[in-house]
């Protein structure tokens, strides 16, 4: 019997990264969630789920190198790293303070260094991995009012394509997933004025399940998707075209 392949979801006790940690789990792998403050939330999934939580903060180069160890010490080398992980701190630029724009390039963009140097010389030298970034449609197309979370979104997509470069002959991937608009805390906290505005600019009419994003991590974290690599997958309901 081959082991299971483990999986580190940073992000992955709430929202998407819920989402994602389940569906890998039922998919067959040891399931190992990172996340950064939520101990409430995260003690109830580790409890409902069976799934090991690991708290650190992903935009602090030390912690991840340490969190990392102890992930790989108590579960297994990581095979399938997904960078889940993120925030928002809108506001209009000419408003914008350098603290929310630093805040969000650190925990979205910062974090695909300091979360996937640690885990990429493992995954070459055993001649496989699966890397998986979550950006967002409004990397793709730019949003008013989050200048800070565009640029760090549109960064992501940079990475996962160099990156992608660096690591085939290694049968090491790299891919993004671009979510549109997802039922999760984060969009539910938009007001509703605003949340009228966005469904009507989603074409298939509704917000997006966390289950549709985590179905597709799930495939691009297989063996069989050994030939898919610097892709983005656009999942929001028709709402940008790239
Ligand atoms: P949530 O706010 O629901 O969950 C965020 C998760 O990330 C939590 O588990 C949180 O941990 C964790 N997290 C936040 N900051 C850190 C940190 N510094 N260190 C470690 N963990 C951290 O977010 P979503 O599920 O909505 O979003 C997940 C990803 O999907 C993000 O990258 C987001 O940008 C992206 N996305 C979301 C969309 C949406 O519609 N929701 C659309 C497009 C992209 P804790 O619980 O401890 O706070």
């Amino acid at each position: 019997m081959t082991m299971a392949r483990v999986a580190l979801v940073s992000g992955g006790t709430r929202g998407i990264g819920e989402a994602i940690s389940l569906g890998l789990k039922k998919a067959g792998f040891t399931v190992a969630a990172n996340y950064g403050g939520n101990d409430e939330v995260a003690n109830k999934f580790k409890e409902e789920h069976g799934i090991a939580v690991f708290k650190w903060d992903v935009g602090d180069a030390a912690a991840c190198e340490e969190g990392i160890k102890k992930v790989e010490a108590e579960v297994g080398p990581i095979d399938v790293l997904v960078n889940n992980a993120g925030i928002t701190r809108d506001a209009m630029f000419h408003k914008l303070t350098f603290d929310k724009w630093q805040a969000v390039i650190r925990t979205n963009l910062d974090s695909m260094f300091t979360m996937t140097r640690p885990v990429i010389e493992g995954m070459r030298e055993r001649s496989f991995g699966r890397i998986i970034n979550i950006t967002s449609i409004n990397g793709q197309k730019g949003q008013m009012g989050q200048a800070n979370y565009s640029a760090a979104k549109a960064g992501v997509i940079g990475f996962t394509k160099a990156l992608a470069q660096e690591n085939a002959r290694k049968g090491v991937t790299v891919n993004a997933i671009a979510p549109g608009y997802i039922a999760t805390e984060m969009v539910m906290a938009v007001p509703e004025k605003a949340m009228e505005g966005i469904l009507s600019q989603i074409p298939v009419g509704r917000l997006g399940a966390a289950d549709e994003i985590a179905d597709a991590v799930v495939y691009l974290a297989g063996d069989n998707a050994g030939f898919i690599t610097g892709s983005t997958l656009t999942i929001n309901g028709g709402q940008y075209f790239t």
